[in-house]
């Protein structure tokens, strides 16, 4: 098994891609050093854990829901946007889990999501070009020459926002917040104005009435009152995934202690690229992106130097074509690493593959497309007889207006009311409950 990790030099000398170029390559060494001596995030068993349920979900048994923002930001690192933004998830699980009768395996893209590939290094604005945006972890989304310049000081910044976002989101998931008896009260102050939220009261008034009954015959295990919720982002930047890498003590093997599960973006899974080759020492349970351009000889490729051993739960394929071209470009690609007998769980990244600008100047989505990206996810898998383990969602608690249509059928005027994104738009708090229904229906007939 490969377990020395290559040094950060080594890794640079690969030619890594989206990163930053920093003007005091002492302030960097300086921050990686620090880092090196913070206490880890999560620990190894915990990954570990991720990795068997994510193994349990690529044969059926389970349904991964991964979601939360494109990119976080410090500023919004709060108590309320975290919980708005768990409280989300754990209605879409519940959805999920009592519409579909499978356990969901709920993974935030938070607490470490702050780094962000972009597609031009530079950002140019009335004449004026500055560094392009890369997330709070590199630099000020603020379009002046200081903001904008990359400051090494925020890879710190970014454990400690990290550290708080997933301090609290333990004590959420365990301290009682996520107790199933709670399930009403996450859907307070949202069921008045919306179709979806009386749809989600229903349900939950069914599955009040189902915990009464078994706490009546005696039945309160702990699952009723606790959740397992884990945390992931895009490891991109190599300063900060190298700092926060850390031998377990138990087993002796590395693995990336600043999140439970991080995975390899689209613009940086070259095969003989920095990333990858970090990628492969660690033992965390990985995603690696596939976009409409991803052949299958470079899947099996990846997979072969991703998880050479073909360890069930280690590797996710997150498939991300767009929904116009998934029905065309993922048989091919399914069918092929299935017959090789790679073992890998394939999420559907709905988001990423139907992006588009407005004539108004704004990033957007359509509802329908992304809905009907997942719809040719479970169709190809359905006729394959493969199995669909999960799906990727970019969202957030919030009432924003960054995604065009659903039930609430917001349309391209609307977005300018509560656009925040700082890079990809979101589904909001009620298109978020709308796509688990309707995700679940389709689960259902799975
Ligand atoms: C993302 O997940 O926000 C992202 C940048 O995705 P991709 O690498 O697939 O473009
Ligand atoms: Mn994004």
């Amino acid at each position: 098994m490969v377990t020395e990790i290559p040094t950060l030099e080594q890794l640079h000398a690969l030619g890594a891609a989206q990163q930053p170029t920093y003007d005091d390559p002492a302030a960097v060494a300086a921050a990686v050093t620090r880092l090196r001596t913070m206490p880890p995030l999560v620990f190894a068993g915990e990954c570990d854990e991720l990795k068997a349920k994510v193994a349990a979900a690529s044969r059926g048994e389970a349904f991964i829901l991964q979601g939360g923002d494109c990119a976080e930001t410090f500023v919004d690192a709060t108590a309320d946007n975290v919980r708005n933004k768990l409280r989300v998830l754990l209605q879409m699980a519940v959805v999920l889990t009592y519409a579909a009768s499978v356990p969901v395996v709920k993974v935030g893209r938070l607490a470490g999501q702050y780094a962000k590939p972009r597609s031009s290094d530079k950002e140019t604005r009335d004449g004026v070009t500055l560094p392009a945006y890369r997330g709070d972890a590199v630099n000020g989304f603020e379009f002046t020459p200081e903001s904008r310049r990359p400051d090494p000081q925020r890879l710190l910044d970014v454990y400690h926002a990290s550290a708080s976002t997933l301090n609290l989101v333990r004590a959420f998931t365990t301290g009682g917040y996520a107790d199933l008896r709670q399930v009403h009260t996450w859907n307070s102050e949202f069921v008045r104005n919306s179709p979806v939220g009386q749809h989600y009261e229903a349900m939950a008034a069914e599955i009040d009435r189902a915990l009464t009954f078994m706490q009546a015959i005696g039945a309160n295990p702990d699952e009723f009152h606790r959740v397992d919720f884990y945390s992931s982002h895009e490891a991109l930047l190599l300063e900060y995934e190298h700092a926060m890498t850390r031998t377990d003590s138990r087993t002796e093997l590395p693995y990336n202690v600043s999140a439970h599960m991080v995975w390899i973006g689209e613009r940086t899974r070259q095969l003989d690229g920095a990333h990858v080759e970090y990628f492969r020492h660690i033992r965390n349970p990985i995603g690696c992106k596939l976009g409409p351009t991803a052949t299958a000889d470079e899947a099996l490729d990846l997979a072969a130097k991703l998880n050479p051993t073909n360890e069930p739960g280690r590797l996710t394929f997150i498939t991300r074509f767009g929904a116009g071209k998934i029905r065309e470009g993922l048989p091919h690609l399914v069918e092929k690493v299935t017959a090789e007998g790679v073992d890998v769980a394939w999420v559907c990244d709905a988001m990423h593959g139907n992006t588009f600008e407005t004539s108004n100047g704004y990033k957007t989505r359509r509802f329908e497309d992304v809905l009907d990206e997942v719809q040719g996810f479970f169709d190809v898998h359905r006729a394959l007889g493969t199995t669909p383990a999960g799906i990727l969602v970019e969202n957030t608690g919030d009432d924003v207006t960054e995604i065009i249509g659903g039930g609430e059928e917001l349309d391209e005027l609307g977005l300018a009311h509560r656009y925040e994104s700082v890079v990809d738009p979101r589904l909001n708090r009620v298109q978020s409950l709308e796509m688990a229904f309707l995700v679940a229906e389709m689960l259902r007939r799975t």
